[in-house]
């Protein structure tokens, strides 16, 4: 099953819902970045926050996610542009706890119960949209739908979840979304809560083969739902070779000089992909070399 969102609208317009997969992506955050399994269980649940909150992008807009917690993960950051591309890095990924009473990887442990989950929409203005809640239990879905209802005022039920097999490896992970609108019948926020009590946990529907659609329509019962739209969501970066010039460049000549006499190169890590860039003595010269000539008459 490859990594997909799907977003639909039911109940004629009173509930914008939204399922995703993203198994690959979190599999491939796990690898990029070494996370054991309660790291990898909260940047994958961050990461299906972030691709969820990204369904309604346009081309060129971003969302990030800062969850900002007091337990050992340290900070955690995940992104989602309007493409699918999905992004991001806990600060300390070799953190694992023993799992909770009920057998679960304990990320609200992980994250912390104090802290704030931040949100900040880019969508081109000058000022890219901010807001914040608090954490609720650093477990990732009650902190998106606390800051869906309190910071955007959408009341909202979400579900995130990531499954993490014995050899370390993600068997599963996927989300559901599902948002109020003004207006929608009373009735609505109930029926969507009591439905989410009956469901199997989001782990099980995609570890058990169910697609993003599957998902969709077993959260919404007996609403009846149009899709809208079907997304391919991957772990993709935008860090590359010419940024890192930007930002050698940055450092200034007389610091890079002094990288390269004490230890031969100069190593640009990206934090969100993990990704190593080295620069030998050639290629920083290179970038502090003058514009060639022809370059210059072009
Ligand atoms: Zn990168």
């Amino acid at each position: 099953m490859s990594d997909v969102l799907v977003r639909g609208i039911a109940a004629d317009g009173a509930v914008l819902a939204c399922a995703a997969i993203a198994t690959d992506a979190t599999e491939e955050a796990r690898r990029r970045h070494g996370t054991l399994p309660t790291a990898t269980a909260a940047l994958g649940r961050a990461l299906v926050a972030a691709a969820m909150l990204g369904s309604t992008l346009k081309e060129r807009q971003t969302v990030m996610i800062r969850v900002l917690g007091d337990g050992p993960l340290g900070p955690m950051i995940s992104e989602s542009t309007a493409d699918g591309a999905l992004r991001g890095y806990v600060t300390n990924p070799r953190t694992d706890l023993p799992p909770t009473s009920a057998r679960k990887l304990d990320v609200g442990g992980a994250v912390g119960q104090r802290g704030t989950f931040h949100v900040t929409r880019d969508v081109g203005l000058r000022d890219p949209y901010q807001g914040s809640v608090p954490l609720v239990s650093g477990e990732i879905g009650e902190d998106l739908a606390a800051y869906l209802s309190c910071s955007e005022q959408v009341p909202s039920v979400v579900a995130v979840g990531v499954l993490v097999g014995p050899t370390e490896r993600v068997l599963a992970s996927g989300g559901l979304m599902l948002q109020v609108m003004p207006g929608a019948p009373p009735s609505i926020p109930a029926y969507l809560e009591e439905r989410a009590r009956l469901l199997p946990a989001v782990t099980q529907m995609v570890n058990g083969g169910a697609g993003a659609d599957e998902m969709l329509r077993a959260a919404l019962g007996r609403l009846p739902v149009s899709v809208l739209e079907h997304r391919a969501v991957r772990f993709a970066c935008r860090c590359s070779a010419q940024k890192v010039v930007g930002v050698i460049a940055t450092l200034g000549r007389q610091e890079a000089e002094r990288l390269l006499r004490e230890e031969g190169r100069v190593e640009v890590q990206c934090r969100f992909c993990g990704e190593q860039y080295v620069f030998d003595a050639e290629r920083v010269a290179a970038v502090f070399a003058p514009a060639a000539p022809e370059a210059a008459e072009a």
